[in-house]
């Protein structure tokens, strides 16, 4: 175990299985359909090149990148698009794919922003949801695993952008905070 790590609260075997499980899921939902699934970067980057291999539609990438005005830890809701989508996605059947949905504010300003852009559906697949934290009008159509309040990193999330590399879910020694 990763020596700044207190406790591992999703192994990387629950999280193999359970992104094999939505990527069948998926797979059935889509049959017939071609798909475009789009990465909110960084965060979603490890679930999102697990969870495509498990998906056996036809099936395109693209990434956007946001960052959310405000304290660092708590998303305002006012989003700025730091890097857009390299392609239409007008016609086309939409799966957005997040780390984590807290607040909601920083995925419904996403939706808002891209269903103005006339996609023939628009899904939302995140690997984790802490829906206690809700404070947006946001359900995700596919969801890994519902998490307590508590902040977390691995398989792709960070704080301040170390450990995305740790392959299990975890929550950091509070030692590692008041570091700085
Ligand atoms: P929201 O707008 O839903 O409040 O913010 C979602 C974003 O906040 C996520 O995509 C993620 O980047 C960040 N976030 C929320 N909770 C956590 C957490 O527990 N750990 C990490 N590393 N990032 C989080």
């Amino acid at each position: 175990m990763h020596p700044d790590v207190q406790e591992i609260l999703i192994s990387e075997d629950r999280i193999a299985a359970k992104v094999k499980e939505l990527g069948e899921r998926i797979s059935e939902d889509y049959r017939g359909k071609d798909v475009l699934m789009v990465g909110i970067l960084k965060g979603a980057v490890v679930f999102m090149a697990d969870l495509i291999r498990h998906v056996n539609v036809p099936l395109a990438i693209d990434f956007m990148a946001v960052s959310s005005y405000g304290k660092s830890s708590e998303s305002s809701g006012v989003v700025q698009i730091l890097k857009d989508l390299d392609q239409s996605i007008e016609g086309r059947h939409v799966i957005v794919v997040e780390d984590i949905v807290d607040s909601g504010l920083t995925l419904r300003y996403m939706l808002d922003n891209l269903s103005t852009r006339k996609p023939a559906s628009l899904k939302i697949c995140t690997l984790l949801d802490k829906p206690s934290r809700r404070k947006a009008d946001v359900t995700p159509d596919y969801n890994g695993f519902v998490i307590p309040d508590r902040f977390v990193v691995g398989y792709g999330l960070d704080y301040a952008e170390n450990y995305r590399n740790l392959r299990d879910i975890a929550v950091l020694r509070p030692e590692v905070y008041s570091k700085g």
